[in-house]
């Protein structure tokens, strides 16, 4: 089975590994790619927001179990699938896989002091990174604008630490206007890293 439904949703049925054979896959050949790490707040809010399960199930390429919560509903349900892929590890992997690769990566979201500490931590540390955008997620500008400034820095990687379903509000624009990049929505990923 390619595809495990819990509550509505339909994850991936990969290991870890798995998606980073894939991912990689999508990266080489420059793909549009729109992840979305899933766990049980994001599955109860799509079940009370048919617009964002339509953007989950119908617009995102992947979507990982983010949560032991995820897993033991699978599990439960008789459909089990075989680990937790997590935001936060999938996005620390995919930074690595950028700076050996000196690939174009657009930060948005998070607070400003987050932010510039995860830009001064690139600086020190992931130094191959070519950091195209970072920028604070408390704006109020229209998401189609925002769009718009991102792709124009032709990115690699876009990561949007805004919320859910903010966040994937604005990858599922960029989807769709097939921007070639892997993009992935991070949640609290930049509070973490930066610390
Ligand atoms: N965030 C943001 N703009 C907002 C609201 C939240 O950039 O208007 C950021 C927040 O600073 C944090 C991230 O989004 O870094 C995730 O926020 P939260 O933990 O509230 O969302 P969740 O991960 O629970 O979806």
């Amino acid at each position: 089975m390619d595809k495990v439904n819990v509550l509505g949703v339909n994850f991936d049925n990969k290991t870890f590994n798995q998606f980073q054979n894939e991912f990689i896959g999508r990266l080489n050949e420059h793909e549009s790619t729109f992840i979305v790490t899933a766990n049980p707040e994001i599955v109860m809010a799509a079940n009370e927001n048919p617009e964002f399960m339509k953007i989950l199930n119908d617009d995102a390429d992947y979507i990982t179990a983010d949560g032991i919560g995820i897993i033991k509903a699978a599990k439960m349900l008789g459909t089990p699938l075989p680990e937790r892929v997590t935001g936060y590890d999938l996005f620390t992997w995919l930074m690595k896989v950028a700076d050996e690769r000196s690939l174009r990566v657009y930060l948005i979201g998070a607070k400003p002091n987050v932010i510039h500490a995860v830009q001064a931590k690139i600086g020190r540390d992931y130094s191959g990174i070519r950091l195209v955008g970072a920028e604070d997620g408390y704006f109020d500008e229209d998401l189609d604008l925002v769009a718009c400034r991102i792709e124009r820095t032709q990115p690699d990687l876009v990561f949007a630490a805004l919320g859910s379903p903010r966040q994937e509000k604005l990858i599922s624009i960029l989807r769709k206007n097939l921007l070639p990049a892997l993009m992935m929505g991070v949640g609290g990923s930049f509070d973490v890293f930066s610390g």
